[in-house]
């Protein structure tokens, strides 16, 4: 991530997020509308287009410290952290990751009741806006739970592992293994849940029916008018000719079953590299 500066409409994304670090839930502090923006930022979430500006559906309203977090800014990776400093990065780890696979299952059944949610709603405006409305902002949240991760797991996977004791080495690189794992679980459910829209014609980040022709459709490069998503999700090409709902639904139970057994495995690990470090088990909420 380059220091780019994201400007989309910044106004409404901090109206639509009430003006909220929707990382940390920071607000800003003066109440005062017009001043209040100075220590907010837009940071775009997914694949977004490297060129122009980016669209509202693809910014989140983040705080100046969540900003840089984000950036990898606040972590030196070229020193060697101290058993403290390895300690708090496993926890935050983690945790971090315990709030990302949350909002991976929220977005999940969000995405998969999306079609119901929208034929149900039929004509009624506000009952359809509010369901595209939840979709996005789920989307959003997943997104962004996973950028968080990074800034607390590369430090862990740049230790040197010959300089520590193998009582907290060896856990440590499980740790790192199951969070990368953890990391493509996660971004591969998004994806398969990101196929749900699509299958009912509409963009898979800003849900603005897509009318593309049959040709269209085979195109992988073909955009979003709209928002300038990739029309398709790396999810379409997993499912394969089997692009049922039904093998869609099935993909995302199956991914999330094993996101939990990394789960599992993490948290274990965690356990294991604090008892090593520290002599007691970490919070593991
Ligand atoms: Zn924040
Ligand atoms: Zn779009």
């Amino acid at each position: 991530m380059t220091s780019r500066d994201w400007h989309g409409d910044q106004r409404a994304v901090f109206d639509r997020d009430g003006h909220t670090c929707r990382r940390c839930g920071a607000t800003d502090s003066t109440g005062d509308e017009s001043a209040s923006t100075a220590d907010l930022h837009c940071y775009p979430i997914g694949d977004v287009p490297l060129e122009g500006t980016v669209h509202e559906s693809s910014l989140v309203t983040v705080c100046d410290r969540c900003f840089d977090s984000l950036q990898g800014a606040s972590v030196a990776t070229d020193t060697q952290p101290d058993d403290e400093t390895l300690f708090t990065l496993a926890r935050d780890l983690t945790q971090r990751q315990g709030v990302t696979v949350s909002a991976v299952a929220s977005f999940s059944s969000i995405a998969t009741s999306l079609p119901t949610a929208l034929e149900d709603a039929g004509e009624d405006d506000a009952a359809r806006t509010d369901a595209e409305a939840e979709y996005r902002q789920a989307r959003r949240e997943v997104l962004l739970a996973i950028e968080s991760v990074p800034s607390r797991l590369d430090p862990l996977a740049a230790v040197d592992e010959t300089a520590l004791d193998p009582a907290v080495s060896d856990p440590l690189a499980e740790l790192v293994e199951a969070a990368r794992t953890l990391q493509t679980e996660l971004r591969e459910l998004v994806s398969y849940c990101e196929t749900v829209p699509v299958a009912i014609g509409r963009c898979r980040g800003c849900l603005k029916a897509t009318e593309t022709s049959e040709t269209d459709k085979r195109d992988d490069t073909a955009a979003c008018p709209t928002c300038g998503l990739p029309s398709e999700s790396a999810g379409t090409a997993v499912m394969g000719t089997d692009d049922s709902m039904e093998a869609r639904l099935s993909a995302i139970n199956e991914t999330l079953q094993g996101a939990s057994a990394t789960t599992e495995t993490l948290t274990e690990c965690a356990g294991q590299v604090a008892t090593a470090l520290q002599g007691e088990p970490t919070d593991p909420q």
